[in-house]
């Protein structure tokens, strides 16, 4: 019988790479925590036009990534693509969005049928943070500030550039709209063909083309920045000067107009030159219309999200994962003998109650002292305890410092003491 494999674009997560998701998560869950950030977890899955109505219905996503397909009841359900509709949902849904401000974060998988590739993948996962109730060009600054911390914690600052731009209200937006399609339509000759398709349904997008044809017609299209409404070059005049204030580097990208139709004013990504055409690893901006969009009372908010699998190939790329991350063992316990063997798991556990942080692994399935070893090698534990029957009857134990090679007999009493002081002291 043939055997059943994983989903293509599908990953298995496996042992080794887990310790480096949870280092990322548990890097990004402090920063947030510093700032006063709350989780919130939504179902994974939702009705199909919540996404229709968030996401619009001619964006990539809706018209030919979603994941969908009718319950048993006939109701049309679609696997989650992204999660700013879904909390937005639930947060209007549990009454979290009226004279109140949240500062609220996700993580999770997401659905998206796109071509399998380094980077992009039919389940990801990102990190969701979003605000609302918050209008001034304050919370999207800390937004960032946010993010960077992140970068730096993580160590990967360096590599990482912040794009930003304006897309300006949704007026001054459809104003500029029109101004560009007058223009490209006088050059259509010269567009790639998703470009003139795009032309029809969602012109911004034809800005984010790669197509060199396009990209030399657009040099000398019409700006947004001409068209721009008061209030918007004003919130993004006062972002600026609070990005410059806090030292944060910035490029403004007058292309960058992100894939869905929710967004106004600032839109940023932070991108990476180091994973090839895959390089945006954390992308959001403002939606404050999204909320009345679906029903509920007009509230302003802004968000982003980070793409995990992507920041963990950065990590792995830059080699800027910390050596303890994969290290999750520091004592290993062997045993010989009938008095030693019997010993050994009393003794784990009593090193489990006397420290609070050691990572204590027995080793179980017997086998001779040098099959032992080894698996106490393997297992990357910097100690090995050895228990025969001797180190019962005097109720010590012999340490093995398996990075130093030396050794020493310490009573069972002093041996988590003995242990936790030695691994402070790297
Ligand atoms: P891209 O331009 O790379 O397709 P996007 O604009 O579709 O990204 P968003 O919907 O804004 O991406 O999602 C935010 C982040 O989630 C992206 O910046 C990226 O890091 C990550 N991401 C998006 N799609 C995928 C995918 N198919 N596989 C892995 N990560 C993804
Ligand atoms: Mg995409």
């Amino acid at each position: 019988m043939a055997r059943i494999k994983a989903i293509r674009g599908m990953n298995d997560i496996l042992p080794e790479q887990t310790a480096v998701w949870q280092y990322l998560e548990g890097t990004v869950k402090s920063v947030l925590d510093s700032y006063g950030y709350q989780q919130i977890r939504m179902p994974i899955v939702e009705q199909t036009d919540l996404f229709k109505r968030t996401i619009g219905e001619v964006t990539d996503i809706v018209e030919k990534e979603m994941y969908t397909f009718e319950d048993r009841n006939g109701e049309s359900l679609t696997l989650r693509p992204e999660g700013t509709a879904g909390c937005v949902r639930a947060a209007e849904e549990h009454g979290l969005l009226y004279n109140q401000t949240q500062r609220l974060w996700y993580t999770g998988p997401m659905f998206r049928y796109e071509r399998p590739q380094k980077g992009r993948y039919r389940q990801f996962h990102q990190i969701g943070v979003e605000t609302f109730g918050m209008t001034g060009p304050d919370i999207d600054a800390e937004l960032i500030l946010l993010s960077a911390r992140l970068w730096k914690q993580l160590g990967i600052l360096d590599s990482v550039e912040l794009q930003i731009n304006t897309l300006a209200s949704n007026e001054a937006r459809a104003d500029y709209k029109s101004a560009l399609v007058d223009y490209l339509k006088t050059h259509i000759d010269s567009l790639d063909e998703e470009s003139k398709r795009r032309l029809e349904t969602n012109p911004l997008r034809v800005l984010d083309s790669k197509d060199a044809g396009t990209q030399s017609v657009l040099s000398d299209a019409p700006s947004l920045m001409d068209h721009i409404d008061d209030e918007s070059k004003q919130h993004f005049d006062e972002l600026l000067a609070r990005l410059d204030s806090a030292g944060i580097s910035y490029v403004v990208n007058p292309k960058l107009v992100r894939g869905l139709d929710y967004y106004c004013k600032t839109v940023f990504e932070w991108v990476t030159s180091s994973l090839g055409a895959q390089g945006t690893v954390c992308a959001g901006g403002r939606y404050d219309g999204l909320v009345e969009q679906l029903g509920g009372r007009s509230t302003p908010a802004v968000g982003f999200a980070m793409g995990v699998e992507r920041l963990v190939l950065l990590l792995e790329t830059l080699d800027a994962i910390p050596k303890q991350v994969s290290q999750t063992v520091d004592v290993y316990v062997t045993s010989m003998g009938e008095a030693g063997n019997q010993a050994a798991m009393g003794l784990a556990e009593q090193l489990r109650n006397d420290s609070g942080s050691l990572r204590v692994q027995l080793h179980c399935g017997g086998g001779s002292f040098k099959s032992q070893m080894k698996k106490a090698d393997k297992s990357g534990a910097q100690f090995v305890i050895i228990l025969g029957d001797q180190e019962v009857e005097t109720k010590t134990a012999a340490v093995k410092d398996l990075t130093e090679g030396d050794q020493e007999s310490v009573p069972f009493s002093e041996l988590a003491n003995y242990l936790d002081g030695k691994l402070t002291d790297k």
